[in-house]
């Protein structure tokens, strides 16, 4: 007999003793579980920036914590050595695991240890081992906490559910179109889009997206249209972030400076509100300005993030100053 797993859109229908697509869900002994469950890869501090998220509580820091694993196999993937089947950490079996197991409530009370209060799940993918991001979540919520999910945004229609109420802040991937999806993860958009007009839609959950822009291969036209699906899918935040040769893209040159700067030309006119660039040294690139009026209320300088002084009481109410616009996101 088989039984199906819901975490993502793949929706893997797993015999006993066998494994999904992503080779982290097992189906044994008449259930399906998570092979790695609680076996922590990373957990540490870090600045909520760091995700992207510059909307969400900006300036606080985070607990990130990263279990093993990953649906999609991107030939550009940056955390492939923890996300990626060909890794060397790929755990067979749960005995191959290294290390203690650590259990959603141990992880929780770290974050007083660390001074924090929002968890972040992270640097692989979350949807993969979201029973034990959601076992987690909950014990945030319930001492107050916020929590942050990166992902690739491959959820089922059932996980979709399931995993937002639990979810404060969100940054999803949106990679490229559907033929990049095909061509370089083997994966699909559509799935990621449905996850994406979901986020935008819900109350009170700060979505932003991220774009790793790979020059040579995403066109100017490309980012266009993804520009323009992205406004009608009711985004607000995007992130277009230069890309470094990486993993199997180690042949390909970086994105430019110059490159960045025209696509993100090209995003402002899609009409989005807040578009930003990232793994850039141009400081401009992450100024929060008012869409309305043009008053800078947010500036970072690498991690470094400063509020301006005169706006952090209306900011509080997610309001500009200079002109009252809403602006987006969560501030505290
Ligand atoms: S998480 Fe996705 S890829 Fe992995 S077993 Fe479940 S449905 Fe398949």
């Amino acid at each position: 007999m088989k039984l199906t797993c819901d975490f993502c859109y793949r929706m893997c229908e797993i015999e006993e003793g066998s494994r999904g697509y992503c080779g982290i869900r097992e189906c044994r002994e008449g259930e399906i579980i998570t092979v790695h469950y609680g076996y922590l890869l990373a957990a540490a501090v870090d600045p909520i920036e760091k995700k992207p998220m510059y909307h969400f509580c900006p300036g606080d820091k985070t607990l990130s914590a990263a279990l093993f694993g990953c649906n999609y196999t991107c030939s550009f993937c940056q955390n492939h050595d923890i996300s990626q089947r060909t890794s060397p950490l790929f755990p067979a079996s749960r005995k191959q695991l290294r290390g203690e197991c650590t259990s959603p409530r141990q992880l929780v009370s770290r974050m007083d240890e660390c001074g924090v209060s929002i968890m972040s799940y992270t640097y692989s993918d979350p949807v993969v081992w979201q029973d034990y991001m959601l076992d987690t979540a909950r014990l945030v919520h319930e001492q107050g906490g916020l929590n942050c999910m990166v992902t690739n945004g491959s959820f089922s229609a059932q996980s979709l559910e399931r995993v937002l109420p639990l979810i404060d802040g969100i940054n999803i991937d949106v990679k490229g179109d559907e033929q990049f999806y095909q061509t370089y993860c083997k994966a699909e958009l559509s799935p990621v889009l449905r996850a994406v007009e979901a986020c935008a839609r819900r109350p009170g959950t700060v979505l932003e997206v991220t774009t790793l822009l790979i020059e040579g291969i995403h066109t100017l036209e490309e980012v266009r249209a993804m520009g323009q699906l992205l406004f009608n899918a009711g985004v607000q935040v995007w992130h277009l972030s230069r890309f470094f040769p990486h993993y199997r893209m180690e042949d390909r040159r970086s994105t430019s400076e110059a490159y960045l700067d025209e696509a993100i030309e090209v995003a402002g006119e899609c009409r989005i509100p807040y578009v930003y660039g990232g793994n850039s040294t141009n400081p401009e690139h992450s100024i929060t300005r008012c869409p309305t009026c043009g008053t800078q209320v947010i500036t970072r300088r690498g991690y470094y993030v400063r509020v301006q002084r005169e706006l952090q009481h209306s900011m509080l109410m997610n309001m500009c100053t200079g002109c009252g616009e809403r602006i987006y996101g969560k501030f505290r």
